[in-house]
């Protein structure tokens, strides 16, 4: 790399040996993403694009369904669900079942409404619009489970319909309509982002489950409310099981199709990291035979003990999947070359040259708030290729801005 101090008023722009545009020195390319100094660096593997301290491989809530957050506000959030997770086995190890029933049916849906409002991801009308999409979920989940109500006694297993009908039909169906609201969306050119398209399917998956589960064990929810003692231990842990642990497939596997559903639909690939396990069809087949699996899975093992673990290491790799494929369409997506207006970060503070990545921390600049984003690439506004900008070098020694960016 060329050296630059900081009393220079410009610094020089270098090839990136991966992509071969001229791009500002830094730790990352600004323009493919890629570590520089990292074996690894192209597919940068250790530095995940929506949080670049973090390993792509990583089983992590808060930062896979949550891309926006900034790091010094994922902590919160992440602490905030596990004692939610805590609180709710306490409550339900006093047979406290309403409260902790309640507390895990709302504890997702309530985090990704504070995420929304924290990170202020979009302006007010988008935001109407991923409001809408979770409520178009919530109305799907109630319908879907009105009208197998009558034939089904539980949303997602112990039918007695048969396996094709329990462990088939219903996931399939269940699966197709999380996924119909966003799909309406796809279309929209304001919302042309892999990460738009995550944020659609996890609202609206997370509006579905939480519709289903209410709707669909209303009986077990009120029921200690009546005193009657009715409910069992494993009433308890099917609700546990469906409330949490199946939000969080759904909300993986439907933002995995989204995201996978955005990236090639609205043309922004680069085609540099084209793989056949990331796209549309692999993201699909997967995400539809994860939910039959688990539906046949929940038919006919009879240990709900072991039930609950199948869907926790379900949920896991789901979640590790999606991080992948959300991963690999972040690299992908961008625009032509170009170098922006020096803006602050909103991951790292610093003040960087506008680029699809930062060159400083890594993250990509699709993960800020849209509204964070001063001439960012692909946007109207950003500067011609190759002029020198006038800063301090856009790496560790750059200089930090205070405050958030928000
Ligand atoms: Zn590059
Ligand atoms: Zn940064």
């Amino acid at each position: 790399m060329t050296e630059t101090t900081p009393e220079a008023a410009s610094y020089t722009l270098d090839e990136c040996p991966h992509c071969h545009e001229l791009v500002p020195p830094g730790a990352f390319c600004g323009n493919c993403g890629a570590h520089f100094s990292d074996a690894g660096g192209r597919s940068r593997l250790h530095h995940y694009a929506a949080a670049p301290h973090e390993h792509v491989v990583k089983m992590s809530v808060i930062s896979t369904l949550f891309p926006h957050l900034p790091r010094r506000h994922a902590h919160i959030f992440r602490e905030v669900f596990v004692a939610g997770v805590i609180a709710v086995v306490l409550l339900g190890a006093l047979r406290l079942y309403t409260p902790a029933l309640l507390a895990a049916v709302i504890l997702l849906p309530v985090l990704y409404l504070l995420y929304l409002y924290e990170v202020e991801v979009y302006e007010s009308l988008p935001l109407q619009v991923l409001l809408a999409t979770f409520g178009v979920g919530a109305a799907l989940g109630t319908g879907y489970v009105l009208g197998f109500g009558h034939i089904v006694h539980f949303v997602y297993n112990g039918t007695n319909r048969g396996p094709l009908f329990t462990a088939l039909l219903l996931p399939v169906v269940a699966q197709a309509l999380m996924l119909a609201g966003p799909l309406c969306l796809l279309p929209l050119a304001r919302f042309d982002e892999s990460l738009d398209g995550l944020s659609f399917g996890v609202s609206s998956a997370l509006g579905f489950t939480l519709a289903s589960v209410l709707a669909g064990y209303s009986s077990t929810l009120v029921a200690p409310l009546q005193g009657d003692g009715s409910i069992s231990t494993d009433d308890v842990t099917n609700v546990l099981r469906a409330a949490i642990l199946a939000a969080l497939v759904n909300a993986a596997t439907t933002g995995t199709m989204a995201a996978a559903f955005w990236l090639r639909h609205h043309g922004r690939s680069r085609h540099r990291h084209k793989h056949p396990f990331l796209g549309v069809p692999a993201a699909t087949t997967g995400a539809f035979g994860a939910q039959v699996g688990l539906g046949f899975a929940s038919y006919f093992v009879g240990s709900l003990l072991l039930v609950v673990v199948l869907w926790a290491i379900s949920a896991a790799v789901l979640l590790v999947w999606l991080r992948l494929v959300l991963h690999n369409a972040l690299l992908e997506e961008g625009a032509e070359h170009n170098i922006g207006d020096l803006s602050a970060c909103s991951e790292c503070h610093r003040l960087v040259p506008a680029m699809v990545f930062c060159p400083a921390c890594g993250v990509v600049r699709s993960a800020a708030p849209k509204q964070a984003r001063p001439g960012a690439p692909g946007r109207p506004g950003p500067e011609p290729a190759g002029r020198p900008v006038q800063a301090g070098p856009p790496g560790s020694a750059g200089p930090a801005v205070a405050g958030s960016t928000r």
